[in-house]
């Protein structure tokens, strides 16, 4: 095979693909490669938080990247809704902290808007199914989610209504190079020339990039979930009670998180991860003590050495592209990493400064 496009970007994951699509809006040819079936890695295990949790202990490049995220967010469920047909379900269903403890105190300096601490009687009214903890707990009434699963196949399908191509089970081996100016992949399909090439490969970020003699620091961080079924209208707000969280879905699916652990690119589920987060769940939502979950997957998240992803060209060499370290936060940043990496390469002017994401950051 031997294509030339505009842009190529490696990897489908929800950065690759969200490119792609502000890449397509701007009148740019976009081919997508992914070493398996496109969306179905970090991006599709993720519980779909449009939020830092906490976050009042998000830097404050993030914050700048998240508000730019979210301001996208709702037009864009609107056009996918409209082109694809596809409800990827945002929902600004709000984020309930309970107190760890009867001591917790809530930072005062720092709150979203319309954030309000609560006592457990007026939560008990609101949410009945929870088992509250006696304390003050805080309410974070603006947080959004969106259902992940259902935006990575809208954005797949908009990629091709739009002109785009995603080529799946096509892993890229290589970066095919004219002295510092590189002009495409080599793939287990074949070459592929482009005018610019855009790394958006995940946990994989550095497996690449070693091709080039280059690391950031970006490295797999396993996350593992389960999910049980309940009825619609069950839960009602996210909840995060400590290092675990509940995530309810519109058609009564409650999603459990997530473990983080660090064991390299040993991708699988366990039996113990699976207790885990079966106990919380059965804690915080009594009625689900003693019923099986309905899944229980994992995803490796781009964890990263900087507290910020890298977003930006990889100097000294030219017309590549580089997208990745979102770590916990891919599906919270997306959409304003995509309006910023389009911007780039564009050559338009910047929604953001550059120089909060820049690859100069890695050792
Ligand atoms: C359990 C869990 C829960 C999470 N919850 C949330 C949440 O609530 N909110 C939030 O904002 N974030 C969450 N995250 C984080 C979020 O999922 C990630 O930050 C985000 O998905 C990263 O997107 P990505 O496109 O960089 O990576 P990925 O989705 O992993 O995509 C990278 C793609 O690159 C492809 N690829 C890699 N190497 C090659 C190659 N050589 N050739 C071709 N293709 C290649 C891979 O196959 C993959 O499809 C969660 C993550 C996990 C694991």
């Amino acid at each position: 095979m031997r294509a030339k496009t505009d842009v190529l970007i490696v990897g489908g994951g929800i950065i690759g693909l969200m490119t792609a699509r502000e890449l397509l809006g701007r009148g740019r040819k976009v081919i997508v490669v992914d070493k398996g079936p496109a969306g179905l890695e970090a991006s599709h295990a993720a519980g779909g938080i449009l939020s830092a949790i906490p976050p009042w202990d998000a830097p404050p490049a993030i914050v700048r990247l998240a508000r730019l995220s979210l301001n996208i967010y709702p037009s864009l469920a609107e056009e996918l809704l409209d082109e694809t047909g596809i409800d990827s379900e945002l929902w600004s269903c709000g984020l309930l902290y309970l107190a760890t403890g009867a001591d917790q105190a809530w930072p005062s300096d720092f709150l979203p808007v319309g954030a309000k601490v609560m006592d457990s009687a007026e939560l008990e009214e609101m949410e009945p199914a929870v088992s509250i903890p006696k304390g003050r707990h805080l309410l974070l009434p603006a947080i959004a989610q969106i259902n992940n699963r259902w935006l990575l196949e809208a954005l797949v399908a908009s990629i091709g209504m739009r002109g785009g191509l995603v080529l799946d089970n096509t892993e890229v081996s290589g970066l095919k190079r004219n002295k510092r100016r590189v002009c495409g992949v080599a793939t287990s399909a074949g070459p592929l020339e482009a005018e610019q090439v855009l790394i958006a490969a995940g946990a994989w970020t550095d497996r690449l990039l070693d091709t080039l003699g280059v690391q950031i620091g970006v490295y797999p961080l396993l996350g593992q979930m389960i999910s049980f079924q309940a009825d619609p209208g069950f839960l009602n707000r996210i909840i995060v009670a400590g290092e675990q969280y509940l995530v309810p879905r519109q058609d009564g699916t409650i999603l459990v998180g997530s473990t983080v652990e660090n064991v390299g690119f040993d991708k699988k589920t366990t039996a113990s991860a699976a207790k885990m987060l079966s106990e919380f769940a059965a804690k915080r939502l009594p009625a689900l003590a003693g019923q099986r979950a309905v899944e229980h997957w994992c995803g490796l998240r781009p964890g990263s050495t900087s507290d910020v992803p890298f977003i930006g060209e990889l100097r000294p060499f030219q017309g590549l592209y580089l997208a990745s370290g979102h770590n916990h936060l891919g599906i919270a940043l997306a959409t304003g990493t995509a309006r910023l990496m389009a911007e780039m390469m564009c050559g338009s002017e910047l929604s953001l400064p550059a120089d909060d994401f820049a690859l100069s950051r890695a050792a």
